[in-house]
């Protein structure tokens, strides 16, 4: 990972996580903290927390939790950098990684947010046509046949370009942009944003109204940093946690497709824009959905679409599925007539791609099914669903209470890290089983009262790891932890020497062993018990009388 740790400590430090995780979903207050419904596990009642003074979220149901990174990562199934690059934009910090930017996003801020002005404005003003001006009553009559009121058109900010719109062009020049080149191309079309995954508009398909011979039915943007064709997938800002949820993409052709069937109600939906699905489109895909339902045309080119997206999804792991749709129907036509119940029976009852495919083929050359059946290795049909390591981990088993009491000060408390970081806690921990956690605490340099900081070691951590430490940043520190970690420390050591005096007093009871090694064992024996009767000493501060410490206590 090439992105320097003081930016990932700026980009924490400015996205506060409760403003983070606000944006996908309401969080209620609850005393210091907040509270809601955790989005990794079904429940009823809430035991999802955000600590706002923390800079951390933990799910006391499932586990899960750690930093706004983490957050980010396991909501939308991104990666650490993708992440990072998430919230750096949401606060305008620039990720310059240290092996060379990866694209020319990251070389061009600039024009780069002038070209996403560009295009928020554009459809705003193509919008503004559609709902008001005269010249587009056609659009409008066309899109409420088609079942699309007004309102659905603002939620999907549908438009319209006119055949001439000089008013937008100059402002577009204005802006130092050549409209000929990105917006021209659209005319007497109505007009579909197409967004990014964050709903920035980032490019248009504009439908024709009439089919005219010669024209494309539709037609896309050109290639512009912001918009690569064939790595779109329209609608995703919008359907994104219902595919999560589901793990399961209703695949279908065209925008309007799409849109009548999430205002039904169904809304784990996709569509490729009218192209056959692209390698990049199904590797986007397989981060969500382990599961692909293709809904195309039954007609030569649907059918075509089909065939064509096949071997990018399989590639990716993607169980495919065709749902029957009626010669001359679409799924807009069909959920309109049929409604949401009947059109998720199809969805249900979609069959498996080979079983369609073998009976298109063999019916086509005349070959009886169970023929060709026979042909196909039974094994490539069947990728069942196995388990999925992208899924957010469930937490760990925390380390015995002694170690998990110094983890917690150790993470929360700057006196009593300090007094751990004094000792020779590399050797201790070493022979602590379970210790690992607090020696990656210890030997990172992070600071106690800085969140940003320990949202920063956080991103270092497994889901697992990152787990047991937002469940230690949302406990209570104990108010004497000074004298507590003192405590807990001499129990670590009191109970690391009676191990090595163990080993050392039964390997004395060896046969075999030379006057040497038996002189030896029995000095490594007289001086582990004078170092065990010496350790309370060592800390006469805290007021322990020699007795074992058992920090459970
Ligand atoms: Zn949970």
């Amino acid at each position: 990972m090439a992105i320097p740790l003081q930016t990932i400590e700026q980009i924490a430090a400015a996205n506060d996580i409760v403003e983070v995780i606000s944006s996908y979903f309401p969080l209620k207050r609850a005393g210091a903290n907040f509270k809601a419904l955790c989005p990794f596990h079904q429940e009823k009642t809430p035991s999802f927390h955000v600590s706002p003074q923390r800079q951390t979220f933990h799910c006391f149901g499932c586990g899960v939790g750690g930093s706004v990174f983490r957050f980010v990562m396991d909501y939308e199934h991104i990666d650490f950098p993708s992440a990072v690059r998430k919230l750096a934009g949401r606060v305008g910090i620039q990720v310059l990684e240290e092996r060379g930017p990866r694209d020319a996003e990251d070389r061009q801020p600039e024009a780069r947010r002038i070209l996403l002005q560009l295009h928020g404005e554009a459809a705003g003003w193509f919008h503004q046509n559609l709902i008001k001006r005269e010249f587009a009553e056609a659009a409008r009559k066309y899109l409420k046949q088609r079942g699309i009121t007004a309102e659905i058109a603002k939620r999907w900010r549908l438009g319209y370009a006119p055949d001439e719109w000089n008013a937008f062009g100059s402002w577009a020049r204005g802006q130092g942009f050549s409209p000929r080149e990105l917006l021209d191309r659209f005319r007497d079309r109505i007009m579909f944003p197409i967004c990014n995954d964050v709903g920035e508009v980032i490019a248009f398909s504009g439908r024709v109204l009439k089919e005219k011979e010669g024209a494309a039915k539709y037609l896309n943007s050109p290639e512009t940093p912001l918009f690569r064709k064939g790595s779109v997938l329209f609608g995703l800002d919008k359907t994104k946690r219902a595919l999560i949820e589901t793990n399961c993409a209703i695949v279908c052709e065209g925008q309007l497709d799409l849109i009548s069937l999430f205002e039904a109600r169904i809304t784990n939906v996709v569509a490729p824009q009218g192209t056959a699905f692209t390698e990049t489109q199904a590797r986007m895909l397989k981060r969500l959905v382990d599961e692909v339902v293709l809904c195309f045309d039954s007609d030569v080119a649907g059918t075509q679409a089909a065939e064509r997206s096949l071997d990018a999804l399989l590639q990716n792991d993607l169980i495919v599925r065709v749902a029957e749709i009626p010669a001359g129907d679409d799924p807009d036509s069909l959920v309109r007539r049929e409604g949401k119940e009947e059109f998720e029976k199809r969805i249900a009852a979609a069959r498996d791609f080979f079983d369609y495919w073998i009976e298109k083929v063999s019916a086509r050359l005349g070959v009886p099914v169970q023929d060709f059946q026979a042909l196909i290795p039974k094994q490539s049909r069947s990728s069942g669903i196995g388990a999925d390591e992208s899924r957010p981990a469930t937490g760990g088993t925390p380390p015995r209470h002694d170690v998990a009491m110094l983890c917690l000060v150790a993470l929360r408390d700057e006196a009593a890290r300090d007094f751990l970081r004094e000792q020779n806690w590399r050797e201790i921990l070493a022979q602590v089983p379970d210790a690992e956690i607090l020696v990656r605490i210890l030997e990172t340099e992070l600071r106690p009262n800085d969140a940003a900081s320990l949202n920063a070691f956080m991103a270092t951590l497994s889901a697992t790891d990152e787990g047991l430490v937002s469940s230690w940043l949302m406990q209570k520190v104990p108010p004497n932890a000074g004298a507590m970690v003192e405590k807990w420390w001499l129990g670590i050591r009191q109970g690391a020497l009676r191990r090595q005096l163990d080993v050392a007093q039964n390997r004395i009871k060896l046969p075999q062993l030379s006057t040497g090694e038996l002189v030896n064992l029995q000095k490594e024996v007289l001086d582990l018990l004078k170092e065990l009767r010496e350790l309370p000493k060592l800390s006469s501060a805290t007021r322990i009388d020699g007795q074992p410490v058992d920090p459970r206590q």
